[in-house]
């Protein structure tokens, strides 16, 4: 083994580090080039500062090697494309001779072309843009740019270890556009450039690449594991030492394969996969590293530093120095370091690590097995006490939730009566029209309403003078909704800056960062809250508003909530217990408030969960286990109300064709979904299931600027209307309007309008 290893070094590392900088200043710079402030230089050495100052902070923490390679300008799968030289075709673009201005088009399209298509990557909400395989494409002739980073961290005397997307994940996570019949088919191609790649780098002194292969953490088919052997072989002639990754879940499945790679060393989830690590530590050939990923990159805990040792003890005892300590994946997924949380509270900034502190971690684990523990017994002793004390604060247990749970019943999560007996009641007490027309909640947050909020958040702004400038943002949404027609209203949520925050802040065991920043996508960061304790509702946290907007109109308000599954996963969770305990609690609290809305009379009352679907495990064989609590915990959130009070539920940007069994069984008497980008073909799946409830399938994209005509939609609802029956159609856009302006928002509301009447007459 290379570098450190060779000279029979302990080894520490981390599988990558955030790019974004820890105040955000890749995402600033990249703003500021794209609306034509400063240039590409500019652009340029900020992310050479961001690579610099990066590489420092892992060095100064005792990594045995900094990460080049994981910095990109937008994401890091278009910078292995652009590596490659295997640009989209459709771009026309001289890989070779590629600028940013180029890289950005794809990226984020222009008038000519539409942008790259965006995904999840694996489980996380860090989004990836989709390389486009079509069969003339080449891999060879790239950029340069991360021969350049490696020569930028060996002029700062760094021992650099390269990170590489690996070919078959790069190729798995691709689409075909056109002319293939399978991935593999590009495989050759592929494999020469990283060859080349390989080579090159050897050149130029590196000694160890990190090769990422996540999708080993998958169900993959057989075609896809039998590629693995012949071209790691091929590799293994080109390349500097290998360090094949694997992250995100156990890879047990696939372990004679990993022993049989001609590579230097295999990475493996020890967090998400700690149960495999002993099998492959006891069967580790001689001649290979085992890379352990203990500290959790996708957490913000501090890691509990004993437990982690005892994990690790066994295997360095099988393994010696063949055994390095790593983060559980790469730190993309957690924000950049704890000492920019000024206003945190004291007691809960103790139990946290952020990437930063998560390099001390790894370095303390390293030093313990090395035999340097009494040097690390400081380290060890204050984890210690952190984690006692987060175990045994007041803040983190509550006896009345405790009580709570034990308490639910199988009865908690049903609705009185069937769909059928409800609906009926329901609609003799509204008697809605025929295609009842709706929208998703939120209605434009004009810069007015943003300035507002923040003034009131900076204590500018005076209670009563808060609550006097949102009633009359709600008087002024009633209003328009009442001008247009509309059949079943909503207050706009001119309240909430977002979904999940906006109830967190009012429900104990909820804290929120100030500075937490994680990139989601391009510039994009979001700053999940993290859940803590027990979640407990204090008192009431919508009913004020959907009272007052209710008493403006004589047409049904719905209440408006954010459900449990997304408020989960959209937040980081607790490590001490499962997800699905606390879903459950959310779920209670939620239950709640709806029950109040009912109480206060609001009679409609709707659960967002766009997030629902984002929690299905990687493995489809763990995916019922998921479905069954989270509908669970939806159900629970729901079903306190009586059968004449209908609950909504709304979900975007998801197939639902695998999972519509669940999607069912969450039993809402109205769903309203995102179909008008498919061309309402993601209707076909609940036709043929027969969803038995109400639905709105989306009619317009509210993220296309284009202002839809009523014939548009017309024509996606006669779609709708060959695979749903009638009486179950609502009309509704296909998500909250809160990014539109006034103008366009009115005019397509008034389409839309005009869409339902034309339907009526037909029907
Ligand atoms: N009710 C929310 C809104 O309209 C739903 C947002 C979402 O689905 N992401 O903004
Ligand atoms: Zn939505």
């Amino acid at each position: 083994m290379a570098g450190s290893a060779a000279q029979g070094e302990y080894v520490a590392h981390v599988l990558g580090f955030p790019r974004i900088g820890a105040q955000r200043e890749l995402k600033t710079a990249m703003e500021s080039f794209w609306k034509g402030e400063s240039d590409e230089a500019g652009l340029r050495a900020t992310g050479k500062a961001l690579r610099a100052r990066h590489w420092q902070v892992q060095a100064a923490a005792g990594m045995d090697y900094v990460t080049v390679g994981d910095f990109a300008w937008y994401d890091h799968v278009l910078g292995t494309l652009a590596l490659l030289g295997a640009l989209p075709a459709r771009f026309g673009l001289d890989s070779g001779k590629l600028d940013l201005a180029a890289y950005y088009v794809m990226a984020r399209g222009d008038k000519d072309h539409f942008a790259m298509e965006m995904t999840k990557w694996f489980d996380t909400n860090y989004h990836y843009l989709v390389p486009e395989w079509t069969p003339d494409l080449t891999f060879d002739h790239g950029v340069d740019w991360l021969f350049d980073e490696v020569a930028e961290a060996q002029a700062q005397s760094h021992q650099a270890k390269v990170v590489l997307l690996g070919p078959l994940s790069l190729l798995f996570l691709g689409k075909i556009k056109s002319g293939l019949s399978h991935k593999l088919e590009l495989l050759p191609k592929v494999v020469a450039g990283y060859e080349k790649l390989l080579l090159r780098l050897r050149g130029q002194g590196v000694t160890l690449v990190q090769i990422d292969e996540p999708i080993l953490a998958l169900e993959l088919g057989r075609e896809w594991l039998d590629a693995f052997l012949p071209v790691y072989l091929t590799l293994a002639n080109a390349a500097p030492s290998l360090l094949l990754t694997t992250y995100f879940d156990t890879v047990s499945a696939h372990a004679d394969l990993l022993r049989s790679l001609p590579v230097a060393g295999v990475h493996l989830d020890g967090v998400r996969g700690v149960a495999q690590l002993q099998e492959f530590a006891d069967k580790w050939p001689q001649d290979k590293v085992l890379s352990v990923g203990i500290v959790d990159g996708r957490n913000i805990w501090r890691c509990d530093l004993d437990a982690a040792l005892a994990t690790l003890k066994p295997l360095h005892d099988k393994l010696g120095k063949r055994l390095w300590v790593a983060s559980s994946c790469s730190l993309l997924h957690v924000p950049v370091d704890l000492a920019n949380e000024h206003k945190l509270d004291g007691e809960i900034r103790q139990w946290l690590a952020f990437a930063t502190q998560k390099l001390d971690e790894i370095f303390v684990l390293r030093q313990a097995l090395n035999g340097s523990a009494d040097v690390v017994a400081g380290q060890f002793a204050a984890a210690r006490t952190a984690l006692a004390g987060r175990r045994s604060s007041p803040r983190i247990h509550n006896a009345l939730v405790q009580k709570r749970l034990k308490a639910v019943t199988a009865a908690d999560a049903d609705r009185s009566s069937a769909f059928p007996a409800r609906i009926a009641t329901q609609q003799k007490r509204w008697k809605l029209p025929a295609f009842p027309t709706t929208t998703i909640g939120s209605f434009p947050q004009t810069p007015q309403i943003r300035a507002v909020r923040a003034a009131y958040k900076r204590g500018e702004t005076g209670h009563l003078d808060y609550l006097n400038r949102m009633r009359d943002e709600i008087r002024l949404v009633v209003e328009r909704q009442e001008q247009l027609g509309l059949d079943v209203l909503v207050h706009g949520e001119p309240e909430r800056n977002d979904m999940v925050e906006y109830f967190g802040e009012q429900l104990w065991g909820y804290a929120f960062s100030a500075n937490g920043w994680v990139q989601s996508y391009g510039s994009r960061c979001v700053k999940p809250p993290f859940i803590y304790g027990d979640v407990y509702r204090p008192e009431a946290m919508t009913v004020g508003w959907s009272q007052f907007a209710q008493s403006l109109t004589q047409k049904p308000m719905k209440g408006m909530l954010t459900g449990p599954v997304t408020m989960l996963q959209w937040s980081f969770v607790r490590d001490d217990q499962p997800r699905s305990t606390t879903a459950l609690q959310i779920a209670l609290a939620l239950r709640d408030e709806v029950c109040d809305l009912e109480k206060a009379g609001i009679g409609m009352i709707q659960i967002d969960e766009p997030a629902f679907r984002e929690g299905l495990p990687l493995k489809a064989g763990d995916w019922k286990e998921y479905l069954d609590w989270a509908v669970r915990a939806f159900r629970i959130s729901a079903a306190g109300v009586k059968d004449e009070t209908q609950i909504h539920t709304h979900m975007c940007y998801s197939e639902f064709n695998d999972i519509l069994p669940w999607i069912a069984a969450m039993d809402a008497d109205v769903i309203t979904i995102e179909t008008s980008r498919s061309g309402m073909e993601l209707l076909d799946g609940f036709g043929r299931f027969q969803y038995p409830n109400d639905i709105g399938p989306g009619v317009y994209d509210i993220h296309s600027p284009r202002i839809p005509q009523a014939g548009d939609m017309v024509r996606l609802m006669e779609k709708a209307r060959g695979v749903i029956p009638d009486e179950r159609l609502w009309i509704n856009p296909d998500c909250g309007l809160k990014t539109r302006n006034w103008p366009e928002t009115y005019e397509a509301l008034s389409h839309m309008v005009q869409a339902a009447r034309e339907l009526r007459e037909r029907a």
